[in-house]
């Protein structure tokens, strides 16, 4: 394990730095260099908390890593958000500040956060952040038990891929079980949540709570009811090929209806009973032949990946590693990390292609925009990278092209690669439409059963194809989800994105060059332009219309024709 050595930044030394930009001399013409200066500052400070983190993370027994860390986020940073808002102030009150162009989104953003921010809440904001917690507590130490053995909730998942149907079953009834054995403690920490988000919003005087997160999470671009005609679009235009794909999978199956176990979208089982693809052996492998496949696509990608190789990457999975897959970033240095868990799987091919997405549009990112608030970009468009290296990737995935599998095993791939674009907007349909009616149209002293009635009727909207008669329980749950417990509203973005990477797949059919050089060239962009512009100069346009998802499903069926 090795990450590169950085510096660790304590409050003592960051204070007079913060104390130096609060009070030198700050005019219009003197603006930029500013931003400039409390940007190099907070690159640092960034450096500090990826090495921590990272550190923490790689070695999830390391007392003193996790102590250091915990003092950065107890201590240091805190300190650190006060100063960054009071130096926003200060750079707001400038009336005409004279701005390079990368910077006029910028004063917007923090405008809008400055909109979002109210005394009130910063309390509010502290109580929400513990009962965040308490959902990953109840959550991460939830486990399910079979056959005498107690899984973790991801290990049971991935037990629904066993070709055995009885053995499915009696997996996803495990799964089940765990899930209801903490239903009542989630319920009752979600109307607390609802409660604390109905009280912020209250405070900030505006409508509702969706409305705060339309300031917070800077959605410029499109309004509720622009989601409200996409989840129409989502019904009218994905499921019925979700319907399709579903009634292939339950032929092949041999069965007469689809029960929950017999498919589960983020871990389908194979419905001609194969083995699961192993694609590699070592974690060597797995860096030497990702490399070549990426200097196929573009020997520019290639070069990046190879520097990542010397240090910027651990990819390997073992004991005390934290198991979820990630990008992270040394601003300073201008380099990403990947971290990982590898252990040989099809899932992990496709994670290493979406994460080095990522790690690609840091990179660029870092190196062309001098501004930290510049690095990556907007939500919408943070995710059209990596789920374009996805699809970009699948030819070169080939093993006469330098990839892992052979024909039948690549045309398994692309089925499951396909599928799971379609399984996920349906699923994006069901998130983000309950989302809405919680916060916007449902009763006022809304109730957990009405929540519960709520999931039922919109799983049979977006996803009516599993036959769930007997499990009306388990199935009123499905909206006991991460996302709608800690990061509300945040989840239409993964639609967006994929909409947008389709569309850069599709244009790559037909001049590879051409939509390489745009992805590439949007990269460097970062967060310096509009949602729209970033789509535009990828070659895709940000758009999810009932026309452009007609059309990106036709285009999806096209191509699942063709394997
Ligand atoms: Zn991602």
């Amino acid at each position: 394990m090795t990450i590169p050595e950085t510096p660790i930044k304590e409050w003592e030394e960051l204070e007079p730095r913060y104390q130096g930009l609060t009070s030198r001399p700050l005019s219009d013409q003197t603006a930029y260099q500013f931003l400039l200066d409390w940007s190099e500052l907070l690159k640092e400070i960034e450096e500090t908390s990826t090495f921590l983190n990272l550190r923490s993370d790689l070695n999830t027994a390391d007392e003193s890593a996790r102590a250091q860390l915990s003092h950065f986020n107890q201590v240091t940073n805190p300190k650190v958000t006060i100063a960054d808002a009071s130096l926003r102030k200060r750079f707001l009150s400038l009336l005409s500040p004279e701005l390079k162009t990368d910077a006029l989104l910028i004063r917007r953003r923090m405008q809008t956060d400055e909109e979002a921010y109210c005394e009130a809440n910063v309390a509010l904001e502290a109580d929400h952040s513990d009962l965040v917690n308490e959902f990953s507590r109840l959550t991460g130490n939830n486990l399910a038990e079979y056959k005498g053995e107690k899984l973790t909730i991801p290990q049971i998942q991935e037990k629904l891929r066993d070709p055995d149907r009885s053995v499915r079953e009696g997996v996803w009834r495990a799964w089940q079980q765990a899930k209801l054995n903490i239903a009542p403690a989630l319920d009752e920490l979600f109307l607390k949540m609802l409660g604390l988000r109905k009280r912020m919003a209250a405070n900030l005087g505006v409508g509702s709570y969706r409305d705060l997160i339309w300031l917070k999470y800077h959605r410029y671009d499109y309004r509720p009811k622009d989601c409200l005609d996409l989840h129409a679009s989502i019904a009218e235009e994905v499921v019925p090929l979700a319907t399709e794909l579903l009634e292939r999978h339950r032929q092949k199956l041999g069965i007469s209806s689809l029960k929950p176990w017999d498919f589960y979208w983020r871990a389908p089982v194979d419905p001609e009973g194969r083995e699961p693809l192993h694609p590699f052996d070592t974690v060597d492998q797995l860096e030497a032949t990702t490399e070549s496949i990426f200097s196929a696509i573009d020997p520019q990608l290639g070069k990046e990946f190879g520097e990542f190789r010397k240090g910027f990457m651990d990819l390997g999975s073992r004991a005390n590693k934290m198991p979820h897959a990630y990008c992270a970033s040394f601003p300073k240095r201008r380099m990403p990390f990947v971290l990982q868990n590898v252990v040989g799987s099809e899932d992990d091919v496709k994670v290493t292609l979406h994460e080095f997405g990522h790690a690609f549009h840091g990179y660029a990112s870092m190196r062309a925009q001098p501004l930290v608030w510049n690095h990556f970009s907007a939500t919408e468009f943070v995710e059209v990278p990596s789920q374009a290296m996805e699809v970009l990737a699948l030819p070169y995935l080939h093993k006469d092209r330098g990839g892992f599998y052979d024909r039948d095993q690549l045309s398994r791939v692309y089925g499951t690669q396909l599928a799971g674009i379609v399984h996920l907007l349906t699923w994006i349909g069901f998130m983000d439409s309950i989302q809405h009616w919680i916060y916007s149209s449902a009763p006022a002293d809304l109730t957990i059963e009405q929540i519960d009635h709520r999931a039922a009727e919109l799983i049979a909207r977006f996803m009516p194809q599993t036959d769930w008669t007997g499990f009306e329980t388990e199935l009123s749950k499905a909206w006991h989800y991460h996302h709608i417990f800690s990061a509300p509203f945040y989840y239409i973005e993964y639609g967006l994105s994929w909409l947008g990477a389709l569309q850069i797949w599709e244009s790559s059919l037909k001049d590879p060059v051409g939509a390489l050089t745009k992805y590439r060239a949007a990269l460097t962009l970062g967060n310096s332009v509009s949602v729209p512009d970033l789509f535009a100069a990828a070659g895709a346009e940000f758009a999810f219309d009932r026309l452009t998802l007609r059309r990106l499903m036709q285009f999806l069926r096209d191509q699942l024709e063709k394997i």
